[in-house]
C-alpha cells in the first residue's frame, strides 16, 4: 500500500470530517498571494501547504529536487519528475503533517501554511493538448435518441473505439473564472439560412479529466497495462457547449466553436495514486473489443459527481447526481487507444472522459439530456424555469470519493455565465 494512502492516518492540522482534503488526499496544484510568484502546493482541509517553503525549510533535503520544481506557475515540471519522486514528495508531506509526525513541521507552520480562502488557486498544468472523449453508453444513447433514431442510438463504432476529438487547450480556465456566453452561426430549426448571434443553447458537460504525467515519443504507443504510468492524476472538468453552435457545425469534422470557447477545471489535481481505495471494476463490453484495448483489473474509480445551478441571488439547485464509474470505456482504454496510432503525449496533456451520465434521469450530465430538448424544463427553488443556462448562472460542479469512513474530494469547478460581448 502507498504509504500516505493509510485510512487510519490523522492530522495534527484539525480536518472537518466532510472535507475534501484529509491528509489520505495530498492533491497538487498551485496558488498565488499578493506580491508573490506562483507558487506548487498541496491542500490540507481548510488550509493550502505551500511547497516551496517547505523545500526550503529542508523538508525535502533527501529527495533531490530542485527548488524551480516547485517555485513554479505549473505543476508540469513536478508532474515530468516521474511517480516515484511524485509519490516520494506525497509521502513526504503526509509524514510532515500526520498527528504523530517524526519532523517539527507543526511548531513551523506558519512559514509554509495559509487559510485557503487566502488565497488564489491558479490554473494547475500548462495544459498542452487536450482531447475530449465521449465514453459513457448512457450519454451517447441518450444523444443518439435525441438526435438521429432511439432503435439504433449508438453508432456503428461506438463500442469499438473509445470516440473522441481533439480541443481546444488554450481556453481551458481554473474554477472561478467567468464566461462570457459565446456568439456564433446558427440554423434556426425554422430558418432557410444560418443566422449569428449569442448562443440561446448554452449547456454544460460533466466530465473528469485525466493529466498526462509522462510524455511518449512519436512513434511509441502506450499498451493498456502501462497507460496508468501516464496518468498523473484527475480533476473535474466542465466542458461548456453551445449547442445552438454545435447542431450546426459539427457535420463532418465534428465540434469545434460550440466547445471551443471555454472549459472549466478544479483547482487540484487528486493523484491516481490517492484515488487506489475507490476502484471497481469496468462495465462489462460487448461485442468483445479488439485485443489492444482489452484491460485487466479495476480500472473504473468510484467518484461521486454532482452539478448545482445557482442563480445570481445564490439559490442553488441540484440538477444532476452522476458516478464516474459509469464509463463505459476506461482512462487505460483511452489512453492506448490515443497512443496506438503512434501520437505522442505530452506532459500536461489534458483528457476529458465526455458527458458522464449515468441511467436515471438524476443522472444525466447534460442540460440537453435533463431537460430531454428543452421538452422537461428544471423548476429553480425561485419558481424561474431552466432549459438551459441563463445569464447570470453559475454551474457548479463537485465531486467525491467514499468508502470505508475515508472520504477524497475533488473541490469544485465554477463558473458563472456572463451575457455576450
Ligand atoms: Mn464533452
Amino acid at each position: 500500500m502507498i504509504r500516505a494512502n493509510d485510512p487510519s492516518l490523522t492530522s495534527w492540522l484539525t480536518v472537518a470530517a466532510d472535507s475534501d482534503f484529509p491528509i489520505q488526499n495530498l492533491p497538487f496544484g498551485v496558488f498565488k498571494t499578493k506580491g508573490k510568484a506562483p507558487r506548487v502546493c498541496t491542500a490540507l482541509g481548510d488550509q493550502i501547504v505551500d511547497l516551496l517553503a517547505l523545500h526550503q525549510l529542508e523538508y525535502f533535503f533527501d529527495l533531490d529536487i530542485d527548488a524551480s520544481v516547485f517555485d513554479n506557475a505549473y505543476i508540469n515540471d513536478f508532474m515530468a519528475l516521474g511517480k516515484e519522486k511524485n509519490r516520494a514528495v506525497r509521502d513526504r508531506l503526509s509524514d510532515l503533517l500526520r498527528a504523530d509526525s517524526h519532523f517539527d513541521a507543526k511548531d513551523k507552520a506558519g512559514a509554509f501554511m495559509l487559510n485557503m480562502s487566502d488565497v488564489e488557486l491558479m490554473l494547475p498544468v500548462k495544459v498542452g493538448d487536450y482531447t475530449d472523449f465521449y465514453s459513457s453508453i448512457e450519454h451517447a444513447t441518450n444523444l443518439g435518441c435525441l438526435f438521429r433514431d432511439p432503435e439504433n442510438a449508438l453508432l456503428p463504432n461506438w463500442r469499438h473505439i473509445p470516440v473522441g476529438y481533439h480541443g481546444r487547450a488554450s481556453s481551458i480556465v481554473v474554477s472561478g473564472t467567468p464566461i462570457h456566453r459565446p456568439k456564433g452561426q446558427q440554423m434556426p430549426a425554422d430558418a432557410t439560412s444560418p443566422v449569428y448571434g449569442p448562443c440561446k443553447l448554452l449547456d454544460f458537460e460533466l466530465e473528469v479529466a485525466f493529466v498526462v504525467g509522462q510524455a511518449t515519443k512519436l512513434g511509441e504507443s502506450v499498451s493498456t497495462a502501462n497507460a496508468e504510468d501516464h496518468i498523473f492524476g484527475l480533476v473535474l472538468f466542465n466542458d461548456w457547449s453551445a449547442r445552438d453552435i454545435q447542431k450546426w457545425e459539427y457535420v463532418p469534422l465534428g465540434p469545434f466553436l460550440g466547445k471551443s470557447f471555454a472549459s472549466t477545471i478544479s483547482p487540484w489535481v487528486v493523484t491516481l495514486d490517492a484515488l487506489e481505495h475507490f476502484r471497481v471494476e469496468s462495465p462489462k463490453q460487448e461485442p468483445a473489443v479488439l485485443p489492444y484495448l482489452v484491460s485487466e483489473g479495476k480500472r473504473n474509480i468510484d467518484i461521486n459527481l454532482e452539478v448545482i445551478i445557482e442563480t445570481e441571488k445564490g439559490e442553488a439547485k441540484t440538477v444532476s447526481e452522476s458516478n464516474f464509474k459509469y464509463m463505459y470505456w476506461n482512462m487505460s482504454q483511452q489512453l492506448a487507444h490515443h497512443t496506438v496510432n503512434g501520437c505522442n503525449l505530452n506532459v500536461g496533456d489534458m483528457c476529458a472522459s465526455g458527458t458522464i451520465s449515468g441511467k436515471e434521469v438524476g443522472s444525466y450530465g447534460s442540460m440537453l439530456e435533463i431537460t430531454w430538448k428543452g421538452t422537461k424544463p428544471v423548476t429553480m427553488p425561485d419558481g424561474s424555469e431552466r432549459k438551459f443556462i441563463k445569464d447570470g448562472d453559475s454551474v457548479v460542479m463537485k465531486g467525491f470519493c467514499k468508502k470505508d469512513g475515508l472520504r477524497i474530494g475533488f473541490g469544485e469547478t465554477r463558473g458563472k455565465v456572463l451575457p455576450a460581448v
